[in-house]
Order: C-alpha cells, then sequence, then structure tokens
C-alpha cells in the first residue's frame, strides 16, 4: 500500500502506523465501494471510488505542506481545466508519446520525461518555478560581478495610479505604440532628460524586473522594479535630487503613455546593500506566497500571482480573504492574455554585453523550463494511458512529493498505483530490462518520441 511512502521519519513510529492505517483503510474502503458500485456504474473515477484517493492524497500534502511543488501543479491543473491559460499553457505536461519517463535528478527527486512544456513564465505555475530559479542565479551571478567592479547598485520602483476597473492589458501597453508601462519605459529612457539624469548620476546599466499584484479594492498594481547600476556612490542628499528628476520624468512619460499620473509616494529610489539582498529583485513575491495560509491580506497591498493561485487550489484561503471563486478565475485569465508575450527581465543593451560574457551560452525560458536529460537517470516508465488520468487527476505534484517520502523512490510510486489505479498496474514499466531496451532504442530513434517496447 501507499503506507510506506507517506510517514516521514524512522523515528516516528508511532505517526508512521497512524498514518499507515488511515491509507490502507482509505484504501480498503475505496476498494469495497467500488466492488460494490461495478454492476451499476462502469466509470472507475466515479465518486465513491475517489475519496479515499482523495484522503490519501489530502494526507500527503498535509505532510509536505511547506513544499510549495504540489500546489504548482494543482494550480496548473485547475488553470488548464477552467481553459483560464491560452492553449500553450493548456498542453503543458500532457505526454509526448506513449511513455512518459520517470527520471531521477542529481538531488533523488523525480524529474518526469517526454511531456509537453509550455515555458510560459508568468502563467505557468510550473515551468515559472523552473524559470525563476534560473534567473535568480543568472541575476545573483551578475550581481556578484557588478559588486566585484566597484559599480554601486540602486533600487527605483516606478508604479501608476490604477483603479478597480482599470484593465491590465491596457496598463501594461506596448513600446511599440508608446501606451502603458512598456510605451512610459520607452518614452522615459529615450528622453534627453534621461540622458543627463545618466551622465550626471553615472548610471552605466539597468536591469527592469516586471512584477504585479492584485487588489480587491483598487485592481491591478502593475510595476517595474529597475536595479540602476552607477560608476560612484551618490550622497544622500544627492539621491534625493535624483528621486525628484526621475519621478518628474516618469510621471511626464506616464501621461503621454496614457497611464494615471502616478503619485510621489508610489515613486521609491534608494540604495542597494548587499544586505537588503537575497535578489529581491526577483524573490520579493515568492517568500510572500508561503505566508498566505492563515493571513488575512488588508487587500491594499494585493495579492501576487503565487497567492491568487494558492486561493484558486485553497477555499479557506479564498474564504478568508472573501474572494469569489469567479472572479478570481476572471482576474487569473485577464493576467494570462495581458502578460503573455511580456519581458520578466529586461537589460539594458550595455549589461547584455557583460551577461554575454559571464553567460556564453545563453539561457532561454524554454532551456531552463525543460530538464537536462543528461544530468538525471531513467528509473521507470509511465504507458501514457496512465499518465493522462494522473494528470487528469491533477497530482502529478503528489507524484514527486511521494518519489521523495523516506526515500522510497519508484517502490512508492509503484505501491501508490496498485493502491489506487489497480487497473493501471502493468502501465509502469521498472523492469531493468526493458528500461535498458527503451534507452537503446531511444538513442538509435530517428524519431525521439516513439519508442515500442
Ligand atoms: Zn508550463
Amino acid at each position: 500500500m501507499i503506507t510506506g511512502t507517506i510517514a516521514k521519519s524512522q523515528d516516528s513510529r508511532n505517526e508512521r502506523s497512524e498514518v499507515q492505517n488511515y491509507a490502507n483503510n482509505a484504501a480498503k474502503k475505496g476498494q469495497k465501494q467500488h466492488l460494490k458500485h461495478q454492476d451499476t456504474k462502469k466509470d472507475e473515477y466515479s465518486k465513491n471510488r475517489e475519496n479515499p484517493l482523495q484522503e490519501a492524497l489530502e494526507l500527503v500534502r498535509k505532510k509536505e505542506q511547506k513544499k510549495v511543488r504540489s500546489n504548482s501543479y494543482q494550480a496548473l491543473n485547475i488553470l488548464q481545466k477552467n481553459e483560464l491559460v491560452s492553449e500553450r499553457i493548456q498542453n503543458c505536461g500532457k505526454p509526448l508519446s506513449q511513455y512518459v519517463e520517470g527520471r531521477e535528478n542529481k538531488f533523488k527527486e523525480l524529474a518526469i520525461g517526454k511531456i509537453e512544456t509550455c515555458s510560459s513564465v508568468h502563467s505557468c505555475p510550473v515551468c515559472r518555478n523552473k524559470i525563476k530559479t534560473g534567473r535568480e542565479e543568472e541575476l545573483s551571478m551578475i550581481e556578484k560581478h557588478i559588486r566585484k567592479t566597484g559599480y554601486q547598485i540602486y533600487m527605483a520602483t516606478f508604479t501608476a495610479r490604477h483603479g478597480l476597473n482599470d484593465d491590465l492589458k491596457t496598463i501594461v501597453g506596448s513600446s511599440k505604440t508608446s501606451t502603458g508601462f512598456l510605451g512610459s519605459w520607452r518614452i522615459f529612457t529615450k528622453s534627453h532628460q534621461y540622458k543627463k539624469i545618466k551622465s550626471d548620476f553615472a548610471i552605466e546599466h539597468y536591469i527592469r524586473v516586471t512584477e504585479d499584484t492584485l487588489s480587491v479594492k483598487t485592481g491591478w498594481h502593475f510595476h517595474f522594479h529597475v536595479w540602476f547600476i552607477t560608476k560612484k556612490k551618490i550622497n544622500n542628499h544627492a539621491i534625493n535630487d535624483w528621486a525628484k528628476r526621475m519621478y518628474k520624468l516618469w510621471s511626464k512619460s506616464s501621461v503621454k503613455a496614457g497611464l494615471k499620473k502616478p503619485s510621489r509616494m508610489g515613486f521609491d529610489l534608494r540604495l542597494w546593500t548587499e544586505q537588503n539582498n537575497e535578489n529581491y529583485l526577483l524573490k520579493s513575491d515568492w517568500s510572500a506566497s508561503k505566508e498566505i495560509m492563515g493571513i488575512k491580506n488588508d487587500g491594499k497591498s494585493g495579492f501576487n500571482i503565487y497567492q491568487l493561485e494558492r486561493m484558486l487550489i485553497d477555499t479557506e484561503a479564498r474564504q478568508a480573504n472573501e474572494i469569489g471563486e469567479n472572479f478570481l478565475k476572471a482576474k487569473i485569465k485577464e493576467r494570462s492574455k495581458a502578460l503573455k508575450g511580456t519581458r520578466l527581465l529586461t537589460y539594458s543593451p550595455s549589461l547584455r554585453d557583460i551577461r554575454n560574457k559571464l553567460f556564453p551560452k545563453d539561457k532561454t525560458d524554454e532551456d531552463l523550463s525543460h530538464m537536462d536529460v543528461k544530468e538525471t537517470t531513467l528509473k521507470f516508465l509511465f504507458g501514457s494511458k496512465l499518465y493522462w488520468r494522473l494528470w487528469y487527476k491533477g497530482i502529478i505534484g503528489d507524484l514527486k512529493t511521494m518519489y521523495a517520502f523516506e526515500k522510497g523512490g519508484v517502490e512508492n510510486i509503484v505501491q501508490f498505483i496498485n493502491a489506487f489505479f489497480p487497473d493501471y498496474s502493468k502501465d509502469i514499466v521498472t523492469d531493468e530490462i526493458t528500461l535498458r531496451k527503451y534507452s537503446l532504442i531511444m538513442e538509435g530513434s530517428s524519431s525521439p518520441d516513439r519508442a515500442t517496447l
């Protein structure tokens, strides 16, 4: 049974047997109900069957609550089923061929191969995590390089006034048509005033990050965080002058681009030291996402996408924050459409050169969201029909959790399938001879998507 996979440590025997009983009973109950039910209803995923699976999954999730991993897969599943995202994202995670690969990475974690990957940084919860992790590493290396060469970092936040009914796509705008935030940024950086500011304060480079939150009172709060990298340290008095000039210029550019005039309070500029740090540029919304459970948002600061997705899968969190399910879904759909094609990170041209030297092999979002097969080992195969069921159930993230439990690996997955998807028991391939045969076929195959065993 699933049992061995759930208990967390070998010391906690009591806890373990409690969990074992729970899952055993849940599975037995399910089997009985299933048998009773078989005559009347052929659908093996009828409600009676679903309950014990649900119970066991709840258990797995509770035991591993700190990990955001299964949340992101659950969220993706809901986004896909409700068609809240584009077609490309709706296909993310689906089997690419007859077999889906269960691989183990260097951290002994389960990595899944031969599935579709959408590489959407804004709207796919699963790909976003992978891409952001990669970009964090990139940023941290660039920052180290910048500091080593004696540059200073100043962080500015660019905002605009917004209301509940403002449309996000209009707010984001476009640099081509000089509208919205992207247009305003173009007007800002192309202006002769900016060139003057650049030379007055010895600004050499910048990195711009887009971020957005949603407030139930004031709507979308889209904004830029920008690191300005200067050759010299600016004293406090001069920072005030710099901030004043930047705000004035941003204000003018925003109005030209059709945005509401930003408030002076909404513009912030400060020295960014290593203590401030931990790559706040990208990490700010990550850490907040972990704290949403049980915490009521005041509605002013707004929810980031991690929190919105959390509420999508968690009725209690939604109720605690008095957010309606339909409102939430509509907003997430609007956001996905509005941010499509928008860059997460933008480097100034001069910084791009430095980045290219540091990273001669530029990693695209696609590279970051795909698994590097060379760093993994093939452990088992799913038949695509079985994988499809698991994907449809939204439990792919849980498989990863189960795999990690007590380092049980493949054995845990097999037990889980046998307990809850007995009809698919043959659809999981673990014997080494077949796996080797599969690998050989894949190596020699001209059409790498197909292997017949
Ligand atoms: Zn994706």
